[in-house]
């Protein structure tokens, strides 16, 4: 049983600052800590449910947060930046299942704890066929697209709760409770791991009854923007339609396609952003 792990970083139990998740701040070799134990909580857990080869992606920020020495399980590390497919960089048809580890709410959400879809100095909100989504909605194409189930998701209640329409069987974990943006309270790390570990055995156990996303087509992605200039510039990009002063809708019939175009897009508004 091979698993493919996209790990995040917000997601992690003792996260609430972006001093904790960014490379070169006081706090971040803590936060590095105690996201390499939970993924090893869930590669441990994936192992006693049967699972036997893993490839994660580190897919937060500049994506050199875990060591490759740190991991179990023999896990193949995808680390570094300008990844084509992003969060899902590795994923493809020969894998059992998809696990979204340290994730965490879409930027418009309630109560969610370090809230962002993708670029906060870009994006104000994604919707998929006129859903709202977070990130585990956006990359779920990739993983449609390629046949495989997300078998697990970690993060905050309300990271579980907006992986719910595409992933309804996937085994949940939430290690704590978002109070607002910068504010959580948090399962202790060593609770929190026994929790991944025990969910993701559980998810390697049921992984015969779990089903790939599914969208119905045709599938349109729309992204609102902070602001309308990257709305426009986001129009260079074929097959991207301006519908609204800041909306964009993005069009294709390969659900892989439609996920390279966000990339691109996402990319291409970075310079726009204002510091
Ligand atoms: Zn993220």
């Amino acid at each position: 049983m091979k698993l493919f792990l996209s790990t995040d970083f917000e997601g992690t139990s003792g996260v609430v600052a972006w001093e904790q998740i960014i490379e070169g701040s006081a706090e971040y070799e803590q936060g590095r800590r105690l996201l390499t134990d939970e993924v090893n909580a869930v590669i441990n857990g994936a192992v006693q449910g049967g699972a036997t080869e893993f490839v994660v992606n580190d897919s937060h920020h500049h994506m050199r947060n875990l060591h490759p020495q740190d991991l179990r399980g023999h896990a193949t590390l995808i680390t570094g930046r300008h990844k084509p497919l992003y969060m899902m960089e590795g994923l493809d048809a020969s894998f059992d299942g998809v696990c979204l580890v340290s994730y965490h709410g879409s930027i418009g959400a309630e109560h969610a704890v370090l809230s962002h879809t993708y670029n906060p100095g870009a994006i104000w909100e994604v919707r998929i066929n006129g859903e709202v989504v977070g990130e585990s909605g956006i990359n779920a194409l990739v993983a449609a697209h390629y046949g495989v189930p997300i078998i697990f998701v970690s993060g905050d209640a309300v990271t579980v709760q907006e992986a719910q329409s595409i992933a309804p069987d996937a085994e949940k974990v939430i290690v704590k409770q978002s109070i607002g943006r910068f504010a959580a309270s948090h399962t202790h790390p060593i609770v929190a791991c026994e929790l991944l570990r025990a969910g993701a055995q559980h998810a390697a156990q049921n992984i015969s009854s779990m089903r790939p996303p599914e969208f119905k087509q045709p599938v349109s992605l729309e992204v609102t923007f902070l602001v309308a200039d990257m709305a426009e510039m986001a129009c260079w990009v074929r097959d991207v339609e301006r519908v609204a002063p800041r909306v964009v809708a993005l069009t294709n019939d390969s659900l892989l396609d439609l996920y390279r175009m966000f990339v691109t897009v996402v990319t291409l508004t970075r310079a726009l952003v204002d510091r």
